[in-house]
């Protein structure tokens, strides 16, 4: 599927959607930095009459429009990546070190095209648009609800759209229950004794010990774990020791994990320090966990999800409508969704042909636009669906 193949929009209009994306990428900000993206969403939502919060979560900004008892809330994430850009095109990153490698250039420009749309239009409701901050593990969602976002109007559901180069464009993923993965992050400060490389026997090897917690924890999730049920535990950074002729007194390791249920949630925390405690206890060394919660699993109400793939199925063909994606990566939209029933969609924005392949958070992330008048739509006519006079349930 095409941009100009989709029903919604003109040509002025998907002309204007990418302006806005490259825009957007031209000028990223880094989570609770994003001035500038925050301060053009509300000129825009202004200049649609909408009612505009700004500093909403420190730089979120929140457009209300409508009337009515029911509230729909679309949410688009802002922030951009500490990565230095290597496409060569003519929107790349003018800021040095800072990138929009995950999208959401183009979630913003998507939420602006459908805002401005469905304030063109009467509904029997309320449309409530949140820009959020700091997505990328910086708390963003959090800050906005402590701020009230989800208060006045209290929102009855959710939607929010992931671009997902995993996937091809033309292709959107609708998945009731468990759609993306928990997050927690640890860190292990194990504590030896150091002393000289070739008298080891005064000491208490930190490096030796740290590598037996790294095999150790592994039976988490082989051995632990429901062998149905995913899980990752993952150790990204392992730091001790200096030099070649000295036993290593302090080691420290960095990891994440991840889990899609509630009762693996729960268990990780004392299945890793029971580990830990254990193999620092065999081999005489000390040790500090501390083991910090990053998001919940982001988990789609069944029953929205049912009425989006009704819509999503419409714009894009039964054919393009997946329900077998899950991804261990996390999305603080799992906040929100924690409290307000709805759905967070994945919108294919791979292009194999044109080589539009990178992984999100790569430096040579980018994303075949086709794919924003597709998502525009999606919660255009879900904001119509959702919202419309005769709707009841
Ligand atoms: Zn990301
Ligand atoms: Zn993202």
């Amino acid at each position: 599927m095409s941009a100009n193949q989709t029903r919604c929009w003109s040509e002025a209009e998907v002309a204007r959607l990418v302006d806005w994306r490259r825009d957007f990428h031209r000028h990223p900000e880094l989570g609770f930095g994003e001035e500038r993206t925050s301060a053009r969403v509300a000129q825009v939502l202004e200049a649609a009459g909408y009612d505009v919060r700004r500093g909403v979560g420190r730089t979120g900004v929140v457009g209300v429009r409508g009337d009515g008892e029911r509230t729909l809330m679309i949410r688009a994430d802002m922030d951009a990546l500490p990565i230095q850009e290597r496409n060569v095109t003519d929107y790349r990153s003018m800021k040095d070190g800072v990138m929009h490698a995950c999208g959401h250039d183009g979630h913003v420009a998507m939420a602006l095209l459908a805002a401005e749309r469905l304030a063109a239009e009467p509904t029997g409701g309320r449309l409530k648009m949140v820009f959020q901050p700091a997505e990328e593990g910086l708390g963003g969602a959090k800050a906005m609800i402590e701020d009230g976002v989800l208060e006045d109007p209290a929102p009855a559901a959710a939607i929010g759209i992931h671009l997902w180069n995993e996937l091809p464009v033309g292709q959107v993923v609708v998945r009731s229950g468990p759609l993306m993965a928990s997050v927690d992050e640890f860190e292990i400060v194990i504590q030896g004794r150091g002393g000289h490389g070739a008298i080891p026997q005064q000491t208490v090897d930190a490096i030796l010990v740290a590598a037996q917690v790294v095999v150790a924890a592994q039976s988490i999730v082989s051995r632990n774990v429901d062998p149905f049920q995913p899980a990752v535990v993952t150790f990204g950074s392992l730091h001790a020791g200096h030099v070649f002729n000295v036993i290593a007194a302090e080691a420290r390791l960095i990891g994440t994990v991840r889990t899609l249920n509630d009762a693996d949630w729960k268990a990780m925390p004392e299945r890793l320090e029971r580990i830990v405690s254990g193999v620092c206890t065999a081999f005489g060394a000390s040790y500090e966990l501390d083991y910090r919660r990053i998001n919940r699993a982001t988990v789609n109400d069944a029953s929205f999800a049912d009425r989006v793939r009704a819509v999503v199925t419409d714009v894009v063909g039964e054919a393009n409508v997946r329900q077998d994606v899950q991804t261990m990566a996390g999305e603080d939209m799992s906040e929100f969704l924690d409290r307000v029933p709805g759905c967070f969609l994945l919108l294919g924005s791979r292009n194999e042909a044109r080589g539009l392949t990178s992984p999100h958070h790569s430096p040579t992330f980018d994303f075949d636009e086709a794919c924003l008048p597709i998502g525009a739509e999606i919660l255009t006519c879900v904001a119509r669906q959702f919202l419309s006079k005769t709707e009841r349930d």
